[in-house]
């Protein structure tokens, strides 16, 4: 096992992975920027250094810094987070290159899944469902015309390299074609400095559902079931659970267990997640993230089973504490992301919170870095905290969450709160009931 990992992130992420480093015995070093010398992580880390002014591509995104941080407390590994240097091929190579380990899957994986029209082809090869559409990226308006006339409007057109949400233009009819194909093209090369996109239907009322997958490092591969992530904001997760409402027992197995094939037939090391959109009782892949994500936490609930810890493991040669025959769901989990925003607006409220009480109790997770005191920089996203709540079954989770939610104090500045407050209390939320369009048409409602 590895005698110190630094971490290369902030919040509440670098504090999740502090955590399972001391519950393992190893040494931690948190890097920050100026913005963030009284962070908690880096209050709890052995060691912390500063890498550079508040701005990220001075400080989380800087290699170098990081890389120095890394020679001078004589760390041998790097755990990336999510978002950041976490999909970042060449930072994996560079760390390689200085004899220390990337906490995640292999450059070329990352590559690979990095580019959505390669992820796809992959996907598809290793007999993933994929989403009907272009077979690889579209550049002339004749092509996106025959494409779309084929698999029927309203299609989709998607930046290959896009990410966050961005990077993606509905289109309903043959007429706004061209100037959808003009301006995503446009939009991708500057926002992304791609522009290759490609097309492939729309769906209309999917939910989005993600499987959770662990390679051992050693050829083999396992599922953990899914997360339903439908509540979504600007195609951004908002409110996640697992498992998902509306998925059966036996559904679960297959996907879980083509997924975990996948894993295998790639030889993929450590976590992630590959993501569908599920329509009429159909899985379509959308895309693979080879990283940790923000909502993991629910499937820990569930299955009492330490990701971090397991990628730990993965990453140091030591593969996986279980098999697949292990992984038992328990209950029901749902996660809210409580954000420094106004919960009607989203308008960003950095600033300082001048008292703080979270929420506790039997089957209450709050994965926070804040404080009462803490200054919310404004310089990062405007995540502060999560709230997991997992019960023996839906109702009581939602029970708990109810409850949970009205304890949660954060005063100074505003948050998401009130938003899940209303949620747990809507009748279709209640219910299960919703898809990926649900939550913007209730916000419209107002
Ligand atoms: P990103 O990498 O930016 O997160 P994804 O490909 O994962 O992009 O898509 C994000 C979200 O966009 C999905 O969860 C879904 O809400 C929406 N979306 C993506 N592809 C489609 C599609 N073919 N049909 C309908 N909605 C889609």
């Amino acid at each position: 096992m590895f005698n110190k990992v630094l971490i290369a992130n902030r919040g509440e992420i670098a504090l999740r992975i502090l955590r399972a480093c001391k519950e393992m015995g190893i040494e931690t070093v948190a890097v920050h920027s100026t913005a963030d010398s009284d962070a908690m992580h880096v209050r709890l880390a052995d060691q912390s250094v500063c890498i550079g002014p508040p701005a990220s591509r001075d400080s989380y995104l800087n290699v170098h810094e990081i890389i120095a941080a890394c020679e001078i407390t004589g760390a041998d590994a790097v755990h990336p987070g999510y978002g950041f240097l976490s999909e970042n091929a060449k930072f994996a190579e560079i760390l390689d290159a200085h004899g220390i380990t990337f906490i995640g899957p292999s450059a070329e994986h990352i590559n690979v899944m990095g580019d959505k029209i390669m992820a796809k082809q992959t996907a598809e090869n290793l007999g993933i469902p994929v989403v009907p559409g272009s077979d690889g990226a579209v550049t002339e308006l004749d092509d996106a015309r025959r494409i779309a006339a084929d698999i029927g409007y309203p299609v989709i057109i998607k930046a290959a390299s896009g990410g966050g949400g961005r990077g993606m233009k509905v289109v309903n009819n043959d007429k706004e074609m061209a100037t959808a194909l003009q301006t995503t093209r446009t939009e991708a090369g500057a926002a992304f400095g791609d522009d290759s996109v490609y097309i492939e239907k729309y769906l209309g009322k999917p939910r989005h559902i993600e499987v959770q997958v662990m390679g051992d490092g050693k050829g083999g591969g396992v599922h953990l079931g899914e997360r339903d992530c439908s509540l979504q904001r600007r195609h951004q997760k908002v409110f996640e659970e697992a498992n998902s409402p509306a998925i059966s027992e036996e559904q679960r197995s297959k996907i879980g267990k083509i997924c975990a094939d996948a894993v295998a037939g790639l030889g993929y090391s450590g976590a992630g997640t590959v993501e569908f959109l599920y329509e009429n009782g159909e899985f379509y892949f959308i895309e693979m993230n080879t990283r940790l994500q923000v909502e993991h936490p629910v499937t820990e609930m569930i299955t009492r089973i330490d990701l971090v810890n397991e990628q730990l493991r993965v990453a140091a040669g030591n593969g996986l504490s279980f098999t697949q025959d292990e992984v038992r769901y328990q209950g029901h989990a749902i996660e809210c992301r409580i954000n420094a925003e106004n919960a009607r607006t989203f308008v960003p409220s950095p600033g300082e919170i001048n008292y703080y009480h979270p929420p506790g109790g039997l089957g209450v997770r709050v994965d926070s870095g804040v404080f009462s005191g803490y200054k919310v920089p404004p310089y990062y996203d405007s995540l502060i905290g999560k709230l997991i709540v997992v019960g023996r079954n839906r109702p009581e989770c939602l029970n708990r969450l109810r409850r949970a939610l009205d304890e949660f104090v954060v005063d100074g500045i505003e948050t998401t709160i009130p938003l899940f407050q209303d949620l747990v209390r809507n009748e279709d939320v209640i219910a299960g009931d919703y898809d990926i369009h649900w939550l913007e048409n209730y916000l419209a409602k107002d």
